[in-house]
């Protein structure tokens, strides 16, 4: 068997393993079976790649394995509050290169070598598709970092001018099928696609970044799918294929999750009004307890549901809400979690955050199944959650999420809050749950009032047993 079979091998093993990631990645339990078997893939991908008889000089990919490797480990180190923007970066670093082997290509091939139109055409998709989404995940990870205002900028006739950008690009791009051989259009091309990028990501807010970036994830794997055709590579066919789906599948199923369609999500500018909801409210009136007080009511309690959210990420609070359930359970009373889909700061973060302090899989539930179990629950705890919890997602047509599919905590007989201000969440709305005469607002860190509440518990638990 030649060298050209064994890569070809390589190849196909490195895509079962793509395949077999993304099948176990897609439930807790064998998340991490997934991740290690994603690994695998594309250890055997790069390999593979580097056995082939083009790579003639081994030198220049050293070079740029240490840079990536100096780049990579500390981004791998970022909190998981920031795993948002660090996806986001990744993204922008895919993307770019795609963009970039598009580039070269087209400059070592087209004219010179001739390029057929079919591959033209699939290079000019990967070209404009790899720089506009460069400058977009930039522009996702600056928001998502505060390096940039959250808030979207509009203003009139944007539609029309990101539009005609793009359509100015595709256009040029149908010239460069047909006469491949005109340098200038090609730059001007790319310049306009990362224009776009740029302009895309400029009316969208902070609330809906989440699906812009699973958006993005997609169209750097649709790039990257192009590049294979361009390549003739038949695993970056498969792989970008894989990582375009996906990322599209993660788009519907989050706006689905936020009650938006695409063209909402990409040109509503949601979250807009949403500083002057928060701040032209009257002054209302909410109560509070201390931890005392509200581990009394939890061991009353028969079933209490758990609402986590970013604020239980931001105190990284997940072991002591294990102890919580561990010390409430002890006590006779049914604890659950509630997971929104899009609470926390990325998809899946309050799963992957529980499932670290090592809470039984079969305690978590669903937004739906949350919601058939909340008006007969005796306790709705909120952990720094705040927009996923909103009533005014349900009625108030002026709110910036409504719409937005919620865990109905006001249902539950008593609802308790931890954070630690009455400051409003991601979307920058207030939180009418907070004023309802069955919430007390528990003040303070997530993760020490948290602490406070096991100790409460422990000891009154003790007193209740003697
Ligand atoms: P929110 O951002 O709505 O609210 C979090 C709350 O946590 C805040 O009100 C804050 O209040 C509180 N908080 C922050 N730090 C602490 C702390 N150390 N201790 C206690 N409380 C704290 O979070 P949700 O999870 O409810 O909703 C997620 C929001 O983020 C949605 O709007 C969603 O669309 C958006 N989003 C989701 C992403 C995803 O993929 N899941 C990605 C990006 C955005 P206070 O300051 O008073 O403590």
């Amino acid at each position: 068997m030649g060298i050209d079979h064994w890569i070809q091998l390589v190849y196909v093993l490195s895509a079962v393993c793509f395949i077999l990631a993304l099948h176990w990645l897609s439930s807790v339990p064998t998340a991490r079976r997934g991740v290690i078997t994603g690994v695998v893939g594309m250890v055997l991908a790069v390999g593979g790649t580097l056995l082939r008889p083009e790579v003639a000089h081994y030198q220049w990919i050293a070079v740029a394995f240490v840079i990536g490797t100096v780049i990579g480990i500390p981004m791998a180190m970022m909190p998981m509050t920031a795993v948002p923007q660090r996806t986001a970066l990744s993204h922008a670093f895919g993307a770019l290169a795609a963009a970039l082997v598009g580039t070269a290509e087209y400059f070592l091939r087209a004219g010179h070598q001739g390029m057929d139109r079919f591959t033209m055409g699939a290079l000019t998709l990967e070209v404009i598709l790899g720089f506009l989404t460069f400058t977009a995940s930039l522009m996702a990870t600056g928001k998502l970092q505060e390096i940039l205002p959250q808030r979207p900028i509009t203003y009139r006739g944007q539609n029309v001018v990101n539009l005609g950008i793009l359509g100015a690009a595709a256009a040029i791009a149908v010239v460069l099928v047909i006469h491949p051989g005109s340098h200038s259009l090609f730059l001007l091309m790319a310049a306009l696609a990362l224009t776009f990028g740029v302009l895309l990501i400029v009316p969208i807010g902070g609330a809906d970044m989440p699906t812009v970036i699973s958006l993005l994830n997609s169209y750097a794997g649709l790039s990257a799918a192009a590049m294979g055709f361009v390549l003739n590579n038949k695993l970056l066919i498969i792989a970008g294929s894989l990582d375009g789906s996906s990322g599209l599948i993660l788009s519907i199923i989050m706006c689905k999750a936020m009650n938006r369609s695409f063209a909402n999500v990409l040109f509503g500018a949601f979250g807009q009004v949403s500083g002057a909801v928060a701040e032209t409210g009257e002054k209302k009136t909410y109560r509070s307890a201390s931890a005392e007080e509200a581990a009394g009511i939890l061991l009353n309690a028969s079933s209490v549901v758990v609402v986590p959210g970013y604020g239980m990420a931001a105190a990284q609070a997940q072991h002591k809400v294990r102890e919580l359930y561990d010390a409430l359970s002890r006590n006779g009373v049914n604890v659950r979690f509630a997971i929104h889909p899009v609470a926390g700061r990325m998809p899946g973060h309050m799963n992957v955050l529980l499932a670290e302090a090592n809470i039984p899989y079969d305690a978590l539930v669903d937004l739906d199944e949350a919601n058939s179990e909340l008006p007969q629950a005796d306790v709705a705890l909120v952990i720094g959650a705040n927009d996923v919890t909103n009533p005014a997602a349900r009625h108030d047509t002026g709110s910036p999420i409504y719409g937005m599919p919620i865990i109905d905590t006001d249902k539950a007989r008593t609802v308790m809050v931890i954070k630690r201000s009455m400051n409003p969440g991601f979307a920058g709305v207030d939180n009418e749950l907070y004023y309802l005469d069955r919430t007390l607002m528990l003040f303070g860190d997530a993760k020490s009032f948290v602490g406070e509440l096991v100790k409460e518990v422990q000891a009154q638990g003790g007193q209740h047993a003697a």
